[in-house]
């Protein structure tokens, strides 16, 4: 099919995207049920408005733009990913699924083309996770893994605002059952590497079949405040020396049993803090990643098992709450078969990959066939202004995306 797609189009919509929240850099921050979220989201209503797409809105913010198909019966293919970003977000995250996306429908629209099935285009609430836990809550919501409730009542990490005020307070709660997109044919979701590997490689693209899983918790380790001058070494109940070396041994765990999994603390918190104190108490959180569950399961009970012991022979007391956690995801096979198919006949270099990192998609995949598509990023570097991307990967990927969901939408049932 020669559809009339514009990569300069889609180049040029994620430059203006970028400019609601700019920050130094050329980057954007946009939280998700902040103002300028509300302002992204108005503009994605009017560029979906001039096509003839119908914006509908769920309960949780959720995004539907919907082009009709031929046959009013079939389920519709849905396509998207999240507008919001993180605090130092780039350009690219988020906004490249959403507006290619957006291109696809455009394209249709100016061709005059009628796919069998509709095709949605989806903007899902809060992705990045940085005010309101977990990650993809909206997803989430909508697929039924978290219940609405749940979803409304969930607290900004900063302040406490619940999810449902801010949601209100941006004017985008909508009407719509949250539900309705969990009974959609198949997902597809574009997105940017954020990590090194297809640059490193000299790929186009990567066909994702699955992701990680995942588990974050957070650990508290106790001991007690004393002196730094007048307490005995052998008397000291260290809080932070005891944790130092609980995440040198999960380090080295991960590193005997599974060096291809990840492991990081991204945040840790010291109590007192104050110089001239032992510190009493320490809060980390951390987390361990694999595409296997049983490899992901072993190294935390090996990892529980090491805090234990460093913990008893320190006289102190730890315990690991996890609070974000996926098993592993594995996408569907025939829509990955039509990405590569789809990557061959636009002369794209394409390889398999997993995700290492969340997306919509995950919780997409509990309900429906789906998958993703990336494309390379410089240095693979993303949550930052300096996140890039050529025009030919941004261009690569419309193509691949664009053949792939309308032979979806055109397919046989
Ligand atoms: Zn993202």
């Amino acid at each position: 099919m020669n559809l009339p797609l514009s990569p300069d189009r889609l180049w040029d919509r994620l430059m203006e995207m970028a400019k609601i929240g700019p920050i130094p850099g050329g980057g954007s921050n946009r939280p998700a049920l902040s103002k300028l979220d509300g302002e992204a989201r108005a503009l994605l209503r009017r560029w979906g408005e001039e096509i003839g797409l119908t914006v509908t809105v769920d309960r949780l913010g959720n995004m539907a733009l919907r082009r009709e198909g031929r046959d009013p019966a079939r389920k519709p293919v849905l396509v998207g990913s999240h507008l919001d970003t993180q605090p130092s977000g780039g350009k690219f995250d988020g906004p490249y699924g959403v507006l290619s996306g957006l291109e696809i429908l455009h394209a249709l629209h100016e061709s005059g083309t009628i796919t069998e099935a509709p095709i949605v285009l989806v903007n899902w609430t809060s992705e990045e996770g940085c005010r309101f836990s977990p990650s993809m809550i909206g997803a989430a919501g909508a697929m039924g893994i978290l219940s609405e409730e749940a979803v409304l009542n969930a607290p900004a990490i900063d302040d406490g605002e619940r999810y449902g005020d801010a949601l209100r307070a941006t004017g985008w709660d909508g009407t719509g059952d949250p539900g309705a997109l969990a009974g959609a044919a198949a997902y597809f979701e574009a997105h940017i590497e954020q990590g090194p590997v297809l640059e490193r490689e000299g790929y186009d693209l990567g066909i994702v079949t699955g992701g990680f899983a995942t588990e974050r918790a957070l650990v508290t380790v106790t001991g007690e405040t004393s002196h730094a001058g007048t307490t005995p070494m052998e008397m000291r109940r260290d809080a932070l020396l005891g944790t130092a070396e609980m995440m040198s041994a999960a380090e080295a765990i991960l590193h005997r049993i599974a060096p291809e999994g990840r492991m990081t603390v991204c945040r840790f918190m010291v109590d007192p803090g104050a110089d001239g104190v032992v510190p009493g108490e320490v809060r980390f959180s951390f987390d361990y990643r694999h595409p296997s569950n049983e490899t992901l399961d072993r190294l935390l009970s090996e990892a529980d098992a090491a805090f234990a012991g460093i913990a008893a022979r320190r006289n102190l007391a730890v315990k690991r709450e996890p609070y974000w956690t996926f098993r592993a995801v594995v996408f569907d096979q025939g829509l990955a078969v039509r990405l590569r198919e789809a990557a061959t006949r636009n002369n794209a270099r394409h390889r398999d990959m997993l995700s290492g990192a969340g997306h919509d998609a995950y919780h997409a995949s509990a309900r429906m066939p789906a998958v993703m598509l990336f494309i390379p990023c410089h240095g693979g570097v993303s949550h930052h202004p300096s996140e890039s991307i050529s025009r030919e990967w941004s261009e690569k990927g419309l193509r691949v995306l664009a053949d792939a969901v309308i032979a979806t939408a055109n397919s046989k049932e």
